[in-house]
């Protein structure tokens, strides 16, 4: 028998939610004598994997534990999207007299109603990972816990599905630090924190990385005080710093503490708060807090899944070692997203899970090396960025040439009052050849798109500069760092060749 899943609170969107993705009255199929493809979890990685292989005509099989749509449906880009969008709307009233609104004193944020929002979206959404959909498609879908019990079987619940192929796609859970106390303390991770109802009155975010930097400042604007804690003298220290820089500012003025280049030794509870004890370059100081929410990095789902027995390798912090094809070392398992990925996002789940349809069943030689990969951090700005940082291209000794657009020369960026950012291309030293960019604006994210397109299409920057952009729109700061680059070529010589030609013409 499947386990019956719980999601808190339990209210009509959570019911309808767990009847989706985890259905109480599922009854789990009887296997077929064999499977093209065995599918063990059912987030991202998962799903693409089920859907395209039964889309192309495979027999499959998928394996979910807990809740289809995995982290990013149920505890991870979803709902922090949702309550993010919340925490935008109070940053634009507190905001509106710079536009010439009043808005009247006492406007509230409504936190329940706020949470209770993101869940109903949250179901809304998760009809397309429904386990009634998966069947539809063709997939057998099996609730359970899934392990492999042979060469070419995995046991879910009793059953035996015997398999050509599998598929490790098992995720990731969030990293527990080991800080003397935390555990007693207890805390909130991204599995527990949006169950919440009520604001918590001040929340520590331990960890200012995208998962605690888009929490932290989510919670601050929805009326919490924030304290966020980061071992590094930057939040967001794997961006370019000036990049982090303008998130630090933002924070700063939203009103969050940063306790930052500090080492946490110990919590512990105190008088129905938690004590939060930070070692500051030999100074000590303690910081009272209601809540505490870690984010601090993720740890593979590996544990249960006997990987021994089907000579799979794994490390215990990197999760499923696999080559280029995403092979694992048993040449019949392939692993995609989180379980086997440095880049642990959706989109990158989404997109290894292809490869492995494409080279688990048609013999592809699809590479995980040939991915251009982009990322964004959703917080207000947004920091998106693909390819090369400068440092990186240092490090490989590649000479690069940046060039950078400010979002407060940008037409549109003063209209909306969005001017906090830049957009910065580098490019192959002498060429258009773009190596890597960053955006930070409002919708980084949204904006990004058409530089990684120009990488992965080969288009150099040049040809960015002969898109026409729509007027006025804040892309058009991406055409205009295209210009840069065309300006940078107007050599004197050529310039005195064109004043001459110029001249004669006249
Ligand atoms: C707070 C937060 C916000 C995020 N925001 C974004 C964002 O905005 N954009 C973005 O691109 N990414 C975001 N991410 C990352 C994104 O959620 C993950 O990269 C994505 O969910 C990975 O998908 P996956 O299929 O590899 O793994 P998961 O989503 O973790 O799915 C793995 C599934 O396998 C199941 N499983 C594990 N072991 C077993 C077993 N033995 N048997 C059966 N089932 C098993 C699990 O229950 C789970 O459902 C965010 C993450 C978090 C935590």
């Amino acid at each position: 028998m499947p386990r019956i899943v719980e999601v808190l609170p339990h209210d009509v969107h959570n019911e309808a939610l767990v009847s989706n993705v985890h259905p109480v009255d599922w009854q789990n199929p009887e296997p077929a004598s064999r499977y093209h493809l065995v599918v063990i979890g059912a987030g991202t990685a998962g799903l693409v994997t089920a859907a395209g292989a039964a889309g192309l005509g495979a027999k499959v099989a998928l394996v979910e534990r807990h809740l289809l749509g995995g982290d990013c449906l149920n505890v991870g880009c979803v709902p922090s999207k949702c309550i993010i969008r919340s925490s935008r709307v109070v940053a634009d009233i507190r905001d509106a007299s710079q536009f010439g609104i009043r808005v009247p004193e006492g406007t509230k944020v409504d936190f329940p109603a706020v949470m209770e929002r993101m869940r109903r979206l949250r179901t809304r959404i998760s009809d397309h990972d429904s386990a009634r959909r998966f069947k539809d498609l063709g997939v057998d879908v099996f609730l359970g816990e899934g392990r492999f019990s042979g060469p070419d079987t995995v046991e879910v619940d009793g059953k035996t599905l015997c398999f050509k192929l599998a598929v490790i796609a098992t995720g990731t859970r969030p990293a527990h630090p080991t800080i003397p106390g935390l555990a007693e303390a207890g805390f909130f991770t991204n599995e527990t924190i949006f169950s919440l109802t009520e604001r918590p009155r001040h929340l520590a975010v331990i960890g200012g990385g995208p998962i605690g930097c888009e929490l932290a400042q989510a919670f601050r604007r929805l009326g919490s005080e924030v304290t966020l804690f980061h071992s590094d003298s930057h939040i967001l220290n794997r961006e370019d710093s000036d990049a982090a820089e303008i998130i630090q500012q933002s924070f700063i003025r939203d009103g969050i503490r940063l306790i930052l280049n500090c080492k946490t030794t110990r919590v512990e509870k105190r008088n129905g708060n938690k004590v939060i004890h930070i070692n500051c370059g030999g100074k000590e100081e303690e910081i009272g807090v209601a809540e505490i929410l870690v984010g601090v990095g993720r740890t593979p789902n590996l544990e249960g899944l006997n990987l021994e027995s089907v000579g799979v390798k794994y490390d215990q912090r990197e999760g499923v070692m696999v080559n280029d094809r995403l092979q694992t070392t048993n040449p019949r398992v392939y692993a995609a997203g989180d379980i086997c990925l440095k880049f642990k996002f959706t989109h990158t789940a989404d997109a290894t899970a292809r490869i492995v349809i494409q080279n688990a069943l048609f013999w592809g030689g699809k590479k995980l090396s040939a991915l251009t990969i982009p990322w964004c951090t959703y917080t207000d700005p947004e920091i998106a960025h693909v390819g090369m940082y400068e440092k990186d291209a240092e490090k490989m000794g590649i000479a690069v040439d940046t060039f950078i657009r400010p979002l407060n020369d940008v037409d549109r960026a003063i209209a909306d009052g969005e001017e906090e950012g830049f957009v910065k291309i580098h490019v192959k030293k002498g060429t258009d050849q773009i190596l890597g960019a960053t955006v930070v604006a409002r919708h980084a994210g949204e904006m990004l798109s058409e530089i990684t397109l120009a990488i992965v299409g080969n288009l150099g920057l040049k040809t960015l500069s002969h898109v026409i952009h729509l007027y006025p729109t804040q892309a058009e700061a991406i055409k205009q760092s295209a210009d840069l680059y065309n300006r940078s070529r107007l050599t004197p010589f050529i310039k005195g060749l064109f004043t001459k030609w110029l001249a004669w013409r006249r």
